[in-house]
């Protein structure tokens, strides 16, 4: 989907001719393109027609600077805008000191446990001491595949029992570090194949009692549309404070991330690039931006 909104984009190029102010037709013209090129990429239909309206605005009476054509003065515009709703700048979560408990939620199958464990490797890596929880309760064998991920990387891992309350975890853990000072704790909680109500519930309810200090949604990028409608719902319920995009190396429906992030305001802190714990990569709104634009 990237090469064919790259490929949009020079038709644009070719259609916006050599003026030296945009007019209200190319813009237009121009814009119908880019909505068109979103969608085929799977970017939900309001952002898309939001971001269109942004452009837009700024693109109408633009003077056409020096070397640049009409269509490439779009093309910078729409780049640019791009960057700006993916995020701006690349960002990592919040890291203490000590005493950082982070969360990982999403439907399951979204790489959330794939995820932590690449988390592990990767700030084991930075020489923090990681504890990973395993709290997905719902997949039967998300527990057993977090202790085969934590040994890969070498780290602990807190297994969840059947039936436990937020409560009775939240003392393990306590007891845990105790004896095994640990600075960076992850815990991969309960994914469902759909949203709803008692898995919320439950999620907020473990909040409640380990008080994460970032909140990461996991969003499968493939996932397209419903990416959006995800990322709004566990925001809503969860307080998000953060993104993880995954199987970005796949056919990546870079509308996800798009949809994602502009519905939740959230940075995308990461996209996952393979099925190993090595792919895994701090996310860079630039460099997504540049390929969706080819
Ligand atoms: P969970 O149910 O959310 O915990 O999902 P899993 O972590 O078990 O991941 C589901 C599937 O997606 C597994 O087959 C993973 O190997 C795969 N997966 C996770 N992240 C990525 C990624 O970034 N790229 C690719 N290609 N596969 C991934």
């Amino acid at each position: 989907m990237f090469e064919a909104l790259g490929n949009k984009l020079q038709d644009i190029l070719d259609r916006v001719g050599r003026e030296s102010k945009l007019t209200d037709a190319q813009v237009k013209a121009a814009m119908r393109e880019i909505r068109m090129a979103l969608l085929e990429a799977d970017v939900n239909f309001n952002v898309a027609k939001d971001f269109v309206a942004k452009v837009s605005e700024k693109a109408v009476g633009q003077e056409v600077q020096g070397s640049l054509t009409g269509g490439q003065t779009v093309v910078k515009l729409v780049h640019d805008e791009l960057i700006e709703t993916l995020g701006g700048e690349s960002k990592q979560p919040t890291l203490k000191t000590d005493g950082n408990v982070w969360f990982m939620v999403g439907l399951q199958g979204a790489g959330k446990t794939t995820s932590t464990g690449k988390l592990a490797a990767f700030y084991k890596s930075k020489g923090r001491r990681v504890l990973l929880v395993a709290a997905d309760t719902q997949r039967p064998a998300a527990r057993d595949q977090l202790e085969v991920l934590a040994k890969q990387v070498g780290v602990p891992v807190l297994k969840v029992n059947d039936g436990e309350t937020p409560q009775e975890t939240r003392r393990r853990l306590d007891e845990y570090l105790k004896t095994d000072y640990r600075d960076l704790v992850i815990v991969d909680t309960a994914g469902r194949l759909q949203i709803d109500e008692a898995l919320m519930d439950q999620l907020a309810d473990l909040q409640t009692e380990l008080h994460p200090s970032e909140t990461l949604l996991v969003v499968d990028a493939m996932t397209g549309q419903e990416a959006l409608n995800v990322a709004r719902v566990f925001d809503e319920r969860v307080n998000l404070s953060g993104l993880i995009i995954t199987k970005m190396d796949g056919d990546a429906r870079g509308g996800a991330a798009l949809s994602a992030r502009s519905v939740t305001g959230h940075p995308i802190y990461f996209a996952g690039t393979s099925e190993k714990l090595t792919g895994l990569e701090p996310f860079y709104p630039d460099r997504v931006a540049g390929r969706i634009l080819g």
